[in-house]
């Protein structure tokens, strides 16, 4: 039975022991049924060593086994704290506290406000068939938990890498004198360390050991949020299988993928960075203290395209007959959540130019090349990192590809390709060097909610418990999520930074930054402490680390002041705008209040061309107005072909349609909801607030429509609004 953690209540918990194993590679091996609409296949796991032991030294077994036992059992409220165990007084046979009841959850990351009550939990986990086992020793297994959500997991194996011909010569550790379980760890942990150069040889290894054969089942348990894995005997971290096999099924419902229709009414599925990010996708380590690498075969219809977060550009592999084959890798360590998929029977857009012309098309020019270098080594943990390579760090432009629905192929050509460079461009002379050899773009299906990307879950979101474990506050609140509110604060806190400090301090500190920090974990205090520290103190404006957490971390909200000046400076930008745009404000203003019929003969008022940015304007301008007579409104839209417009335009031509009832229009705004579902979001609360009948009624038939195809939190939102 599912555990009463409610998915649809705020916080999300995660759940993975990554104090006592860190999973280094994952190797998924899945086929993709877009019919029964589930995914299915193994992921195969391989450990290292814990968080809390990479900065030890490790010089003997023991101490390993010490510190992990001392620690694995899951830490429950106070009174049950396992005593802490002198060294020179632990011995192997000692029995455990009976308090420290194994297979529980963190109790400490749930505690902190009360919002969710773990104890009903407790009993059940406590009670389900693993936990009272405490097979011949008198002790405890230890367990091994990952985070993982709506997977049905059918088997969970050891891996005899010991088995793959030619591995055993990685291990330094005497084959005769250990056991076969000793061997075969010993071969991860020497795999596992291979230095970055070898990491074609090591990719190749974690391969073939990712099709060796199963050496004994391991009992797993699932609840709402874990897979709970133990082998019988392994009391400790350093005794459990460090390579293991799981077996395991998606479910249509599951949150981290949707399964859906694209622009041509195909059905595709994608990640699209879900409040719970990959654990319905995959079992893995959420918090992002565990960085790996992984590689992924992925088989689907030979219709279909497979896209990934993965450093080579893969082309399909021809299977039997109508399926194909599809390999991704990434050598960068880096967290679970980051891991994204799509598939669908998307295009490649390639230039309607020919390679020759294709040449001439121009950039933007850049400012001096600056040696965006630094002569500083490295300080992540060792992969084959693009910042040593001098060709891949003065790189402006990385190959790319562009994927979209046939439908919206001439668009992409017209509007979308030539845009990528001059992006790419920018990106490096702001950033520096690209982190990654290469990028896929692939044109998101209508329901895909914007910014939806990425989730706030560094630990300091949450407290972390002495598992790893820890919680996402309002990680899983979709009002919260919809609103954006920490993508918004973290933007206009920056924006505020390079305005305060100015933008020539603000950009040089932030390239060097990067330089600095790429491939690590970052948290926002370093980053602002290194800012400050940077810039002289008399320089500072009284700006200190303190100040501006409590400004725009502690307070809810962005702080007045900063919101001022981000008026100032909009206000500053649109008098740039302006001049053009109040001419022709006036002038549809006169139009709207001129009688109806013009005398014959005398010339209409002639508009001038505006770029959208400008439509954007002169529609904030005229949705003041309290009156425009459908006649005007019927002329704007001709006049500047508002359907044919970008969203931004878009979305004020339909408030100003919404505003004033134009119904002739009525179909460009439910054409609006069902294409741009995330922006529309808006809408339907302008629809419902008129207490209009009829527009009552679009915004229904509008959901009606889409609900079941509408990213979930949205979906909530809108419910929300009109029920
Ligand atoms: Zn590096």
């Amino acid at each position: 039975m599912d555990t009463k953690l409610d998915p649809a209540r705020d916080d999300l918990p995660l759940m993975a022991n990554t104090s006592h194993m860190l999973v280094k590679h994952y190797v998924l091996d899945l086929d993709v049924d877009s019919e029964s609409r589930v995914i299915e296949g193994t992921i195969v796991l391989f450990f290292g060593d814990g968080n809390r032991f990479k900065t030890q030294a490790v010089s003997s077994q023991d101490t390993i086994q010490m510190e992990s036992e001392k620690d694995y059992t899951f830490r429950t409220t106070e009174p049950c704290h396992v005593p802490k165990m002198d060294a020179s007084t632990f011995s192997p046979q000692m029995g455990y506290n009976e308090c420290a009841v194994c297979g529980k959850g963190d109790q400490d990351a749930f505690d902190n406000d009360g919002n969710h009550d773990n104890r009903e939990c407790d009993s059940e986990i406590s009670s389900s068939k693993y936990c009272c086992d405490t097979g011949n020793h008198g002790r405890e297994d230890f367990l091994l938990v990952l985070d993982c959500c709506d997977l049905s997991v059918l088997k969970v194996e050891e891996v005899d890498v010991a088995a793959v011909p030619g591995l055993e010569r990685f291990t330094k550790a005497p084959k005769l004198a250990a056991t076969p379980e000793k061997l075969r760890r010993d071969i991860v942990r020497d795999l596992v360390a291979l230095p970055a150069d070898a990491w074609r040889e090591q990719f190749d290894w974690y391969a073939r050991c990712s099709q060796a054969p199963g050496c004994g089942e391991l009992f797993f348990d699932t609840d709402s949020w874990s897979l709970r894995i133990r082998r019988t005997g392994a009391q400790t971290a350093a005794d459990f299988p460090h390579a293991i096999r799981i077996w395991y099924k998606t479910k249509p419902e599951g949150q981290s993928v949707t399964w859906t229709s694209d622009q041509d009414g195909r059905p595709c599925v994608y990640t699209m960075g879900s409040p719970i990010n990959n654990r319905a996708l995959f079992p893995c380590q959420e918090p992002p203290v565990a960085m790996s690498t992984w590689q992924a075969t992925v088989r689907a219809a030979a219709s279909f395209v497979v896209l990934m977060s993965g450093e080579n550009s893969a082309k399909p592999t021809p299977l039997r007959e109508g399926w194909m084959s599809w390999h991704y890798y990434v050598t960068m360590p880096m967290p679970a959540s980051t891991f994204t998929i799509a598939v669908g029977s998307w295009i490649e857009v390639k230039p309607k130019t020919s390679p020759s012309d294709e040449l001439v098309i121009e950039h933007p020019l850049l400012p001096a090349k600056a040696d965006f270098r630094y002569a500083e080594t490295c300080s992540h943990v060792e992969y084959p990192c693009r910042f040593q390579d001098a060709s891949a760090a003065t790189q402006e432009i990385i190959p790319h590809r562009v994927f979209a629905p046939l439908c919206l192929e001439g668009a992409c050509q017209e509007a979308l390709l030539c845009l990528v460079p001059p992006c790419l461009s920018a990106a490096h002379s702001v950033l520096g060097t690209h982190p990654f050899s290469r990028l896929d773009i692939l044109i998101v299906p209508a329901n895909f909610p914007s910014l939806g990307m990425a989730r706030p879950n560094k630990e300091d979101t949450g407290h972390v418990s002495s598992s790893g474990a820890s919680v996402v506050k309002h990680g899983l609140n979709p009002e919260k999520g919809f609103m954006q509110v920490h993508y918004l604060k973290g933007y206009f806190l920056l924006r505020f930074l390079a305005r305060t400090l100015g933008k020539e301090t603000y950009f040089s500190f932030l390239r060097k930054f990067v330089h600095l920090f790429h491939g690590q974990l970052i948290l926002s205090q370093d980053f602002l402490q290194m800012l400050l520290e940077s810039i002289p103190e008399d320089k500072r404006l009284g700006l200190t680390v303190e100040n501006i957490i409590c400004d725009w971390l502690e307070c809810s909200g962005i702080p007045k002041q900063a919101l001022r000046e981000e008026q100032e400076a909009e206000d500053c930008k649109r008098s740039g705008l302006a001049g053009r745009v109040g001419s022709e404000v006036a002038k549809w203003i006169r139009l709207n209040r001129r009688p109806r019929k013009r005398k014959r003969g005398k010339p209409e008022a002639a508009f001038e061309k505006l770029s959208p940015d400008q439509i954007v304007l002169l529609l904030e301008c005229l949705l003041e107005q309290k009156a425009l007579s459908p006649q005007t409104l019927q002329r704007l839209q001709q006049t500047y072909r508002l359907q044919e417009q970008d969203a931004e335009v878009r979305h004020r031509w339909c408030e100003l349609v919404i505003k004033h009832k134009y119904t002739r229009a009525y179909e460009q705004v439910t054409r609006f909801l069902q294409e741009d579902q995330a922006m529309g979001v808006y809408l339907y609360g302008e629809l419902m607030v008129g207490e209009d009948a009829r527009q009552q009624q679009l915004a229904h038939r509008c959901f009606e429509l889409v609900k079941e195809h509408m990213d979930r939190a949205s979906a909530q939102v809108v419910s929300e609004m009109l029920f």
